[in-house]
């Protein structure tokens, strides 16, 4: 069985207010094993409401409308289905009472607008607002000859979910076909989405009972799966399978199999060899350090350090020799050797990291263009620096800097 969502409300359609609702929904309804195939916004305006009702009624086994079910000249939503599945709406003389009621209860007069939330489309059945005034509806009848479940819900967040959590959920799990859902993630950082891509479509395109969605973020590509049985046990059995599969293909590339961030599987390494980390951070500003100190539990390893921006401090903090600064410049291998190995002697760590790079959008040369960004490792041995040109805006430059002192500490540590 496939749903749609349809979020009703001309403030859905302007930068200002976003449709999460469908977010809350989505997930409910992957749970009981549907499938949203489409989320549709449109504004009140009847025919468009119409439109895209009969639209969404002629491609899915499920619809459900969300909005548009107040007292005002704009909620529509009621008139608009109850258009497009040819059921007339009846005035429910208990709901006109009740919401008198509800108005008398609070020494307010209602008024006249108010009693258009009572208007049930025939045949549907009353879904009970116990945090607002607009009831929603449940409706099973035929459209194209075809069987429908059509829902209507109230737009606000703390009206909807309560309704769909006690009085949809149950009745759909005794509609639809029992299914589960199956997924895992699999996390690659510093692998472009291409060649990543490259290296695993062979392969997942295999698992044709699996869905694989490929997305990518700075330094970082996620490979979600997901796989649905008519038991859990089949449903998980094929995604193991396939992560398996990918992890063999991508190894030690792979930091994460169960959704961790990369932070946390740092922490996680670090912990596991008792070994502690600082850092000196230059064009990341502190990134690296938010990044580690937002796991909790971090100040069993990761000591600090510090932000040193102004050439000054990276020898004042880091005790990077001004020379070696005049010599390579900041951005340079050397200099990022020299932080790393600076403050993992002044904190006294196992692990230091240092960063140097251009975020840009200035301060780029033909010799050191914008994107360019060292990290090293020093753990008292040899140290490690890695080069990398980093393509995008300051921001995208940043987080890749972080993103590769966080690998190159896992890497160090596997
Ligand atoms: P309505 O039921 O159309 O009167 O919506 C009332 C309020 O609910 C709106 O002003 C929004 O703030 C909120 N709302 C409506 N639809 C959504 C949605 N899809 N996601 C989140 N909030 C919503
Ligand atoms: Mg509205």
């Amino acid at each position: 069985m496939i749903a749609e969502i349809i979020a009703i409300g001309s403030e859905l359609l302007t930068p200002f207010r976003q449709d999460t609702n469908s977010l809350f929904l989505t997930e409910k309804l992957n749970e009981l094993g549907v499938e949203v195939a489409y989320k549709t916004v449109v504004g009140d305006d009847r025919d468009h409401l119409v439109s895209v009702s009969r639209i969404a009624l002629s491609r899915v086994d499920i619809v459900i409308f969300m909005g548009g079910l107040g007292p005002t000249e704009d909620d529509l939503t009621r008139e608009a289905v109850s258009e497009s599945m040819r059921l007339p709406l009846k005035r429910n003389p208990d709901l006109v009472a009740e919401l008198y009621a509800r108005f008398a209860a609070r020494r307010i007069k209602m008024t006249e607008n108010n009693v258009k939330q009572a208007d049930v489309i025939t045949g549907a059945a009353v879904l009970r607002n116990n945090n607002g005034s607009a009831p929603g509806q449940w409706l099973e009848g035929q459209y194209e000859e075809k069987q429908k479940i059509v829902v209507l819900l109230p737009g606000p967040p703390v009206e909807l979910k309560p309704m769909f959590a006690e009085q949809c959920i149950e009745r759909l799990r005794e509609r639809v076909p029992q299914q589960f859902i199956a997924t895992r993630v699999l996390k690659v950082a510093l692998m472009p989405e291409s060649e990543c891509d490259a290296r695993v479509a062979p392969i997942y395109k295999e698992h044709n009972a699996v869905q694989t969605t490929v997305l990518a973020a700075p330094g970082d590509v996620q490979l979600h799966l997901k796989a649905r049985a008519e038991t859990l046990e089949e449903a998980q059995q094929l995604v193991d399978d396939l992560a398996e599969e990918l992890e063999d293909e991508l190894d030690e590339r792979v930091y994460s199999t169960r959704g961790e961030s990369l932070e946390q599987i740092v922490g996680y390494y670090l912990q596991m060899r008792s070994a502690t980390l600082a850092v000196a951070e230059s064009c990341t500003g502190g990134l690296l350090s938010q990044r580690l100190t937002s796991v909790p539990g971090s100040s069993r390893y990761f000591l600090g350090g510090a932000v040193v921006y102004a050439n000054d401090l990276k020898t004042a903090f880091s005790d990077v020799p001004p020379m070696l600064i005049a010599e390579h410049g900041a951005v340079s291998k050397e200099v990022a050797v020299a932080l790393a190995e600076g403050i993992r002697k002044r904190c006294k760590s196992s692990l230091g990291v240092g960063v140097t790079g251009i975020a840009g959008p200035g301060g780029g040369t033909p010799e050191k263009p914008v994107g360019l960004v060292y990290v090293a490792i020093a753990d008292g041995k040899k140290p490690e620096v890695m080069k990398r040109k980093v393509p995008g805006d300051r921001e995208r430059v940043r987080f890749y800097a972080s993103q590769m002192g966080l690998d190159m500490v896992r890497r160090k540590l596997i």
